[in-house]
């Protein structure tokens, strides 16, 4: 007999390893407490996976599958299927590919691994890909949408160019009205997870009230279904809008779904080049496509040929602690506070937040790369090792010298200002660069180019914020070292 292990995020409809499956063989769910507390994750990221997984007996069920849902031990579990042989889906995160052969190893058993439906590219089809070290998107991302056909006339990008980035950079108007996204109902199952993960998990961080997240394909695709139509519009022109107005802006909310195999990413990206001819701004088709064809690709890419070893990067020798409100919220810093708490409360801060805001800080402030990475990984619930390592490590920290990004994507508070209405009514005045009231991100993002100033004279896209800095007034650069020193020293309590 064939056993088909599934993990919970390996939950898609077309796996390859299905077709391998005949009719004695089983699928086996096993929901192992082990395995979410590998790390100290996020209450709600537990019910998201314990419950779609749950969930997925039944669907697997009524699609003729032999399936058999097991609470307990993983490999004791294993041990007493006793396979004849045995199939997973491939693992991209380096540490659970290891837990999976120590346990098949203890067990003495080999295993089959099979491609994971959830990612477009086989692993050694985006390696070939991306065979020139620094890694570049916008090349990668364009032989994409001529691979796959997906907004392309002939040979040339429909509507003339490859991004339509450059509208994608509006401040949110006042009292513009966006849908809230479609959030499922909790069922009776969720509830139940909910409870088990309130009383087996305390010790981890967040909530289990207020989980939105789908746990089924079908409440995937009515979430995805409700952006198409009702939020896609806004989706490009406030892509990096900053705002109080809507927690989520116009984002599609959908990266949990993809990660856990309840979407399909060319499912995705098709719905939304239909959607073009029913007048959808071409700047939010693209933008989205964008996201899924190209950076989704290209993050899981780097992991895969960047690991091992990825984690260890630390370009610029940063060893600070994370402040507390990283955990707990209570700061001053309006945009952080903000950020701090939609994280704490949805396990969720969507992209300009994640890089701009809780990012941009950590860099700034010189945080320990492992300590932020870390961060990312236990308090999202779309967190996997391959999209945060390059996010985190690559995107926002620049921690690898440049493997990824051109340049590190840091601000002063004045990005931040222009982007949205945080500053407003915050406790610090986003113009002033010393001073007690001063907006810390200023004099930490002067500093961090004083004092990395060595690192960044070789990087030419950094050439502009180098020679403001350069012809600043000698007293002006002294307060701002002084003003820089303070803000490191009372870290916490900014
Ligand atoms: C520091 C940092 C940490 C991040 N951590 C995660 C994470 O744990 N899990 C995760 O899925 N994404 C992560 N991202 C990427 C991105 O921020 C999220 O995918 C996005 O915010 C999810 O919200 P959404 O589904 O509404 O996305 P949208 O803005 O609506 O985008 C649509 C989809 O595009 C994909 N996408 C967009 N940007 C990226 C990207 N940079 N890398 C990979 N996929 C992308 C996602 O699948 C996303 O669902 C991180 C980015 C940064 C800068
Ligand atoms: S003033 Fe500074 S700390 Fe306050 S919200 Fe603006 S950028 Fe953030």
């Amino acid at each position: 007999m064939k056993i088909l292990w599934l993990l919970p995020f390996q939950l898609h409809l077309s796996q390859d390893a299905f077709k391998h499956l005949g009719d004695d063989d089983v699928i086996a769910l096993i929901e192992d407490d082990a395995f979410y507390r590998m790390r100290p994750f996020h209450k709600k990221r537990i019910v998201a996976l314990m419950s779609a997984m749950r969930h997925h007996e039944a669907t697997l069920k009524a699609l003729g599958f032999n399936v058999r849902f097991i609470q307990g031990d993983t490999k004791e579990t294993l041990r007493t299927f006793n396979p004849g042989e045995l199939l997973t889906i491939q693992a991209t995160d380096a540490d659970i590919v290891a837990w999976q052969s120590s346990i098949t190893g203890a067990l003495g058993i080999h295993h089959q691994a099979f491609h994971d439906a959830q990612f477009i590219l086989k692993e050694s089809d985006v390696k070939a890909r991306l065979s020139k070290r620094p890694y570049k998107m916008d090349p990668f991302y364009r032989v994409m949408r001529k691979d796959f056909n997906v907004l392309i006339k002939g040979d040339k990008p429909l509507h003339g160019a490859w991004s339509f980035d450059k509208e994608n950079r509006k401040k949110l108007p006042k009292n513009t009205f966006i849908p809230e996204p479609k959030w499922p109902e909790i069922d009776p199952m969720t509830h139940d997870v909910m409870t088990y993960v309130k009383e087996h998990f305390q010790d981890h961080p967040g909530e289990v009230d207020g989980f939105r997240q789908p746990v089924t394909h079908a409440e995937a695709k009515a979430l995805a279904d409700h952006f198409f139509e009702e939020r896609l519009a806004t989706f490009g022109p406030y892509q990096d809008a900053l705002t109080t107005q809507y927690k989520d802006v116009s984002h599609s909310m959908v990266s949990q779904a993809l990660n856990t195999g309840l979407l399909d990413p060319l499912d995705l990206i098709k719905h939304a080049e239909s959607k073009l001819v029913s007048g959808a701004p071409m700047n939010s088709v693209e933008g989205f496509i964008r996201q899924i064809l190209g950076w989704r690709e290209y993050i899981r890419g780097i992991y895969l040929k960047e690991m091992p070893g990825y984690h260890d990067h630390n370009h610029y020798g940063h060893t600070r602690n994370l402040p507390h409100y990283y955990w707990d919220g209570e700061t001053n810093m309006h945009c952080m506070q903000d950020a701090t708490s939609h994280v704490i409360d949805d396990g969720y801060a969507h992209h300009i937040q994640r890089l701009m805001v809780l990012g941009n800080f950590a860099n700034l402030a010189g945080v320990d790369p492992k300590a932020v990475n870390a961060w990312f990984l236990e308090m999202f619930v779309d967190s996997h090792d391959w999209v945060v390592t390059p996010n985190v490590i690559g995107m926002a920290l620049h921690a690898d010298g440049g493997l990824m990004a051109t340049k590190p994507y840091i601000s002063s508070g004045s990005y931040i200002h222009k982007m949205g209405d945080y500053c407003e009514a915050c406790y610090y005045d986003v113009k002033a660069k010393t001073g007690e009231k001063a907006c810390p991100f200023n004099a930490l993002y002067w500093n961090y180019i004083d004092r990395h100033m060595e690192t960044l004279e070789k990087n030419p896209r950094m050439g502009i914020p180098l020679s403001v800095f350069k012809k600043m007034d000698p007293e002006n650069v002294t307060a701002l070292r002084k003003q820089a020193e303070y803000l490191l020293e009372h870290l916490e309590t900014l």
